[in-house]
C-alpha cells in the first residue's frame, strides 16, 4: 500500500527527499512488525514444545502405576492386544505370567500398609529386571503383577517366572524405619503360552488358573 501510494506520488511529481524518506519510514515499520513476527513465532514454538512435552509426560502417567512405576492395567491390555496380533501374524509364541504374593495380607497386618508397598514396589523391581526390554512388565491390580514376553515359549516363561520366584524368597527384606530384619517373602506365579485366536482374557484367566494351583500346592 505504502509502495502504491508512493508511486502515486512520484506520478504526481511530488519531492523526491519526502518520498524516499516516506520509504524508508515504511521499511523500517515492516522491519519492525518482521522481528516482532519472530518473535511471536519463537514464543509460540516454545509453548508448543513445552505443549508436546506435558503430553507426552500425561500419557506416560496415564500409562504408568504410581506405586510401583510399573505399566498400569491399561497399557498392559493394550501391549498384550498388540502382541497376540504379533504373534499371529509371525507364527511365534507369546507367554505372560502372573504374580501375586503369598500371604501378603498377614504381612500387611504384621508390618503395616506401608511396609507393604515397600514389598510390592521391590517385588515390582525384581520383575523390571527379571525381563527383557521387547517385555512388559505390569502392575495388574492389588498385589499382582504381571509380564508379556512376546516370542517366549511356555518353557522359556517358566525360566523367567522361576527366577523371579527365587531372587524374591532370596531378597531380605529391612524396615526402613529401624534397620531391623523382616525375613523375606515368597510368591506364587502362574504361566500361560498363548493359543492361536484365544482372546486376552481367556489367556489371562488360565494362567490365573496356573497361579492358584501354585498357591493350592503350597506357595
Ligand atoms: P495368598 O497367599 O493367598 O495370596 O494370600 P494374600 O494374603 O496375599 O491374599 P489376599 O488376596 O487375601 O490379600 C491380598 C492383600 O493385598 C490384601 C490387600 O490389603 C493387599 N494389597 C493390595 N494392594 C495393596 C497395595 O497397594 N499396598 C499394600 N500394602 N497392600 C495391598
Ligand atoms: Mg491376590
Ligand atoms: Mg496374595
Amino acid at each position: 500500500k505504502a509502495l502504491d501510494k508512493v508511486s502515486s506520488e512520484v506520478d504526481a511529481a511530488g519531492d523526491p527527499r519526502l518520498i524516499v524518506a516516506q520509504l524508508l519510514d515504511e521499511l523500517s515499520k515492516a522491519t519492525a512488525r518482521a522481528s516482532m513476527l519472530e518473535a511471536n513465532f519463537a514464543a509460540t514454538s516454545q509453548e508448543l514444545d513445552s505443549i508436546r512435552d506435558s503430553l507426552k509426560a500425561a500419557e506416560e502417567r496415564s500409562n504408568t502405576d504410581s506405586l510401583t512405576s510399573l505399566a498400569n492395567r491399561h497399557a498392559m491390555d493394550e501391549f498384550l492386544r498388540l502382541a497376540q496380533i504379533d504373534a499371529m501374524e509371525k507364527y511365534e509364541p507369546l507367554s505372560i505370567l502372573l504374580i501375586d504374593i503369598d500371604h501378603f495380607k498377614k504381612f500387611n497386618d504384621d508390618y503395616g500398609h506401608q511396609v507393604g508397598d515397600q514389598v510390592l514396589r521391590l517385588v515390582a523391581k525384581v520383575l523390571q529386571d527379571s525381563v527383557r526390554d521387547i517385555d512388559l512388565a505390569a502392575r495388574f491390580g492389588g498385589e499382582e503383577l504381571i509380564a508379556v514376553l512376546p516370542g517366549a515359549d511356555l518353557m522359556a516363561c517358566t525360566a523367567v517366572a522361576e527366577r523371579i520366584r527365587r531372587r524374591i524368597a532370596e531378597a531380605r527384606l529391612t524396615r526402613r524405619a529401624t534397620g531391623k530384619d523382616i525375613g523375606s517373602i515368597t510368591v506364587s506365579i502362574g504361566v500361560a503360552q498363548f493359543r492361536l485366536a484365544e482372546s486376552a482374557e481367556a489367556m489371562i484367566e488360565r494362567c490365573d488358573r496356573g497361579l492358584y494351583q501354585a498357591k493350592r500346592m503350597g506357595r
